[in-house]
């Protein structure tokens, strides 16, 4: 019987570890000390990585998996709320990307959240909806990153002058890439573009770009056979035949739609997912290959 004990133990220790492996940014959630930052998708993981490294005591964990995308529909899962029940601090982008965010709100009333869309403009689109990807256009990627650090700096004043550090060296590097692309973009020919999913109009403003369709509004909703005609003339009638697909999303529309028209397919990607362990300056990277796309497909 005291074997049976022994054993029963062993097998249970053996299965803990295995549950710490499986997450293991989830092991020192218990330490009382640390200040615990959570956000909810991949730009607001990346924003807040940046503003809140190597300052001992504070870990920042995104709540999503990196290749989640956008939050339009997103459900939390009983592990979500498990993270958000520890964190000190959510960090959201806000202005209603966050759907399931009046749930965390009633579950969590004393959770401190930070919305990095924070009193932004946002764009309105043909339907009268606000626009919540203000991180694809980078000064909408430098006001939320100003916005996350007030709010950071706010909830956990002990750490400011760090977080103020970080945050200056972030936006500098923002500010030049900003700069880069103006330059790059100012001298293209064609300004006119058709893309997928409602991800780019902040973008195309910031550069002066003009989207005709958006192919498909919203992901996993094809597009209707009048939808499509639409896209299609309007492809027709622009000067360049292209299209701009995101690679968080199915194909199959564009192709579609390029086999009607002999237009040409690029990828923009609009920073919402990447790989396991992002690299701090994988914002900046993926925008210099949109910019290298644009300039290939503009030329
Ligand atoms: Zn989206």
């Amino acid at each position: 019987m005291k074997k049976i004990g022994v054993l029963l133990l062993f097998f249970i220790l053996l299965l803990s570890i295995a549950a710490c492996g499986r997450n293991a940014e989830n092991i020192d959630f218990e330490q009382d000390d640390e200040t615990l930052i959570v956000t909810s998708f991949y730009p607001m993981y990346i924003f807040t990585g940046n503003i809140a490294a190597n300052i001992e005591g504070v870990k920042v964990v995104n709540m999503t998996e990196p290749q989640t995308g956008c939050l339009h529909d997103y459900q939390l899962v009983p592990a979500d709320l498990k993270v958000l029940e520890k964190a000190d601090i959510f960090v959201i982008n806000g202005a209603g990307m966050e759907s399931f965010l009046e749930k965390v709100i009633s579950q969590l009333p004393d959770l401190t959240i930070i919305e990095a869309a924070k009193d932004m403009d946002l764009l309105v689109d043909g339907s009268g909806e606000e626009n919540p990807h203000v991180w694809v256009s980078i000064s909408g990627a430098i006001q939320e990153v100003k916005n996350i650090t007030e709010g950071l700096i706010a909830a956990d004043p002990k750490n400011e002058a760090s977080y103020r550090k970080n945050s200056e060296g972030y936006v500098k590097k923002l500010e030049n890439l900003k700069n880069s692309m103006h330059e790059a973009l100012k001298d293209i020919k064609t300004k006119d573009i058709v893309t997928f999913h409602e991800a780019f109009p902040y973008f195309a403003h910031e550069f002066g770009l003009n989207i005709v369709s958006v192919i498909e509004r919203e992901p996993g909703s094809e597009p209707s056979a009048g939808e499509l005609a639409d896209t299609i003339k309007a492809i027709n009638d622009a000067q360049t035949k292209v299209i701009f697909a995101e690679p968080q999303y199915s194909a199959k529309a564009a192709e579609s739609i390029a086999a009607q028209t002999g237009a040409e397919i690029y990828v923009l990607d609009p920073v919402v997912t990447g790989p396991k362990v992002a690299e701090l300056d994988s914002y900046e990277k993926t925008m210099e290959e949109n910019l290298e796309t644009l300039i290939e497909a503009l030329k």
